[in-house]
């Protein structure tokens, strides 16, 4: 479904949230038709009642006789007159209606509990309703606006018009013929005639007098969940009755709720508002009776609504700004008898309708049950107003449009007693439900007591030119100063002349004509006079009107010099306002510029940051690396010029022994007798066999004088243990060593040395130019005492290359890199192993040599 494009609305009435005021319930109990009749109701005090279960209803409840109380804002008793009522419940709403607040008065109870009586009254003792209009209208009677200043609009608003538009209005509906009786001379019912003789001169305490009010009335009827108008006027066929029309329910603009189309009657009198009230009355029986309806099922509704708008600056006439009208309306309900159906003991058609009556009295209890609930427990349920015609009209009320107060009638007699607690539970739970306070409408922005200075200017005025010219204003009946001059004049005799002797006739005419020519004469020096002081008295008010007006001119000078000197100071600040501004927008532009390069800069400096983090990192990484690096070489070189210090040592030990060794020869050689001198030792000669192309020149060592442990005996051929170390370097040096017939070993076996009787250590060292020297370390090999092999060195070969132009020629790398540094290592390690595992002695065989073409250089230990 497509949703109806609506005009935007006003707010809603201005409320206070914070404040909230309770629905106001009070409770009338009527007096007992009969004094023999049995009462269930009890007044304790001026807010609490009791009900006693009657005979035949009696509830015992743990064998306990059972009474309830119910406390209300207050409680009248039988003996509480309607005046006293009024004051205390009605008079609020009126007061606030006249201060343009909205009101809900309504009363609630089973039939025949007075609730008519209460609203509307009864004959010579006037009810709530006659008792407001006359309050309504004692309060503001003098301020009234003329008929037509004010009209309602069809959407529940007002508009305002001009007296002259008013009174064009009138003549247009005067001229109209109309059913109605002349105002004034009204023949109401002497029924209700006594209603409003209420004889209270009531009035509002604030009354705006600078305002102007109107009244309007309207009178509804709700009767099975149907509205219907009893002011509208339709022709009325007493042989065939119409069925008349229902209404429908509008939300205006303010959201308010209204019965659409509905008759408003301007009314200027409490007698003409009640007259239109018993209109409504009269209708409503006819209708009753015609349509064969119970009156006691229908909600009756009278709403009163004033309309005030403020008078002109000069007091003389009303404001013609719409905004400035003020609608406030007052509703008085006399609901339907709240007894359940089966008690009024309706059938068919009337006990349907009887059922949607109640129906919408069910609804009113339900939305007052979720209003309470809603404010008690803070949940949001909605509440069902649109259930039926009577809560949604109302739906404005309890959502804070205005006070809402609520009597409960009820009728004292024990038949009554069931609908009574009914009422009762209703009405106490109702009284837990609070309205939002409306909030005092804003005065207009005149200044207050218009209405009485224009008053008394008036008078003043009528006053002066009483004093001159005698009464002014008088009424028609009274007659004018010059009326009864005339009738002063002497009367003219009959001027008819039926005799010719007749000389009685002229003369008397002529005096007469004389007296009246003289009368004329006094009249016309009178008239002279009287213009004359007429005038002197228009010249002094002129002067007084000019000084008046001399006195506003200069006033409105003042006001002019006053309002072009804040012209000036408007304009000067405008102009201030216009330079701020500009100034206020270099400076955003500049504040946006500087803030530009902050940001800029702000870039600038985290890039700068960051580059200079990772330049540090850089740093430290560089700096870590080269810490490596430097602790690396100074190892490298520590071990580097350990391990020459200890081949260094070796040398020097090698030497020192050979020299030990050469002394020792020597040594024996001059303490031995020369015979016998033993012949050159033949492992000496056995060597030269084994080496026949090893080409050295230096003489071989001469062996130990005697061997310390017995040698192994030797074969034709001996045999070698090849030691070479798993680090062996293969150098591409054409001298090679190559030992026949021998037992190569990585690592020198106690098996390979039992085999053999010559050990041969092939080792590599670098030189101090960086060179690779090999070594050949020769040794003999003997058995020792424990049982094991012993190696004594006897000699030592080293092969050395050199570069002719001082440039390494070596194939490998002399040892940059890790492995070479292990290799060296090793070479050292190896020295140092065969340093300490064999056992050193000095021998002067000689063993494999370097097969070379090229001259080796020899060393002899
Ligand atoms: P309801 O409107 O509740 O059906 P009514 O107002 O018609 O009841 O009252 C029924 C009768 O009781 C009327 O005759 C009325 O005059 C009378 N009555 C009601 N209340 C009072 C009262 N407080 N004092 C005197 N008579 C009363």
């Amino acid at each position: 479904m497509k949703a109806a494009a609506r005009t935007p609305r006003r707010p809603r009435k201005a409320t206070n949230p914070t404040q909230k005021d309770p629905v106001g319930v009070y409770c009338r109990v009527r007096p007992l038709s009969r004094a023999d009749q049995e009462c269930c109701i009890e007044v304790i005090n001026g807010t609490t009642v009791q009900l006693h279960p009657p005979e035949g209803y009696r509830v015992f409840r743990n064998g306990e006789y059972r009474e309830t109380q119910y406390s209300f804002k207050e409680v009248f008793g039988t003996l509480v007159v309607q005046k006293e009522l009024f004051d205390v419940v009605a008079k609020p709403l009126v007061e606030d209606l006249i201060r343009g607040k909205n009101g809900l008065l309504f009363t609630y109870g089973v039939t025949g509990s007075g609730k008519t009586h209460t609203m509307t009254g009864s004959p010579g003792d006037g009810g709530l309703l006659p008792r407001c209009l006359a309050m309504i209208f004692n309060s503001i009677g003098p301020f009234q606006a003329k008929r037509f200043v004010f009209k309602l609009d069809d959407k529940n608003g007002v508009d305002v018009q001009s007296e002259v538009e008013a009174l064009l209005e009138r003549q247009k509906r005067e001229a109209l013929p109309t059913p109605k009786t002349p105002a004034g001379k009204r023949q109401l019912d002497p029924e209700f005639a006594d209603m409003i003789d209420v004889q209270d001169h009531c009035r509002a305490e604030e009354v705006d007098e600078d305002n102007v009010y109107g009244v309007f009335v309207s009178y509804i009827e709700i009767y099975n969940n149907y509205i219907y108008d009893l002011l509208e006027e339709a022709p009325c066929d007493s042989i065939k009755p119409k069925p008349p029309q229902s209404k429908i329910l509008r939300e205006d603009q303010n959201h308010n709720m209204y019965v659409a189309g509905c008759t408003e009657v301007e009314v200027k009198s409490t007698e003409e508002a009640f007259e239109v009230f018993w209109r409504g009355q009269k209708k409503r029986r006819i209708a009753n009776t015609q349509l064969n309806r119970e009156s006691s099922r229908s909600h009756s509704v009278f709403i009163i609504k004033l309309a005030q708008a403020p008078l002109d600056a000069d007091g003389d006439n009303v404001l013609q700004e719409k905004e400035q009208i003020t609608l406030s309306q007052l509703s008085l309900v006399d609901l339907a008898g709240s007894e359940r159906t089966n008690r009024t003991k309706a059938e068919g058609n009337r006990l349907r309708e009887a059922g949607n009556i109640n129906q919408s009295l069910m609804t009113l209890r339900t939305c007052i049950e979720v209003l309470r609930e809603n404010q008690l427990y803070g949940t949001n349920k909605m509440v069902p107003y649109r259930d039926s015609k009577l809560t949604h009209l109302f739906k404005n009320y309890f959502d804070g449009e205005g006070k809402v107060r609520m009597i409960v009638c009820v009728n004292p007699k024990a038949e009554d007693y069931e609908e009574s607690l009914q009422v009762m539970r209703f009405a106490e739970m109702t009284q837990e439900v609070e309205v939002a306070r409306p909030l005092d409408r804003p005065l207009c922005g005149l200044t207050p007591g218009r209405r009485l200075r224009n008053q008394a200017f008036r008078e003043e005025l009528s006053r002066k030119l009483e004093l001159r010219g005698g009464p002014v204003g008088a009424g028609p009946e009274e007659p004018s100063a010059a009326e009864l001059f005339f009738q002063s004049f002497p009367p003219l005799p009959s001027c008819e002349l039926l005799d010719i002797n007749d000389d009685q006739t002229l003369p008397k005419l002529i005096e007469a004509l004389e007296q009246r020519h003289k009368m004329r004469q006094t009249l016309a020096e009178e008239f002279g006079k009287n213009v004359l002081a007429f005038k002197t008295m228009l010249q002094e008010f002129d002067s007084s009107v000019a000084s008046k007006e001399n006195y506003i001119q200069g006033k409105l000078a003042e006001k002019e010099k006053t309002i072009t000197g804040q012209r000036t100071e408007l304009e000067r600040l405008e102009k201030k306002i216009k330079t701020l501004e500009y100034k206020i927008e270099i400076l955003e532009k500049t504040a946006t510029i500087y803030e530009e390069d902050k940001r800029n800069l702000q870039q600038e400096l985290e890039s700068k940051s960051q580059k200079l983090q990772r330049q540090a990192s850089d740093k430290k990484r560089l700096e870590a690396r080269l810490q490596g690096m430097v602790t690396e070489t100074s190892l490298k070189w520590e071990k580097e010029c350990e391990r020459r210090v200890a081949a260094k040592q070796l040398e020097m030990q090698n030497k020192l022994w050979v020299k030990d060794e050469k002394l020792k020869q020597l040594k024996a050689i001059v303490t031995e007798p020369r015979a016998e001198r033993p012949e050159r030792p033949s492992r000496e000669r056995e060597r030269e066999k084994a080496l026949p192309r090893s080409v050295s020149p230096s003489p071989a060592p001469s062996a130990p004088a005697a061997p310390l442990r017995p040698r192994r005996s030797r074969s034709a051929g001996e045999r070698w243990v090849d030691h070479r170390p798993p680090s062996h370097v293969p150098t591409e040096t054409l001298l090679q060593p190559r030992v026949p017939r021998a037992i190569t070993v990585d690592a020198p076996s106690e098996r390979a040395l039992a085999r053999c009787d010559r050990y041969l250590l092939t080792h590599q060292e670098l030189a101090s130019d960086g060179e690779i020297q090999t070594k050949l370390i020769k040794g003999d090999v003997f058995k020792t005492r424990g049982g094991g092999q012993a190696v004594q060195f006897t000699d030592i070969e080293t092969l050395k290359q050199e570069s002719p132009t001082g440039r390494k020629r070596r194939s490998s790398p002399p040892n940059p890199d890790p492995a070479g540094d292990a290799a060296d290592s090793e070479w050292t390690d190896v020295e140092t192993r065969c340093s300490v595992a064999v056992e050193m002695r000095a021998g002067s065989a000689l063993g494999p040599g370097f097969q070379h073409h090229a001259q080796p250089k020899r060393r002899k230990p």
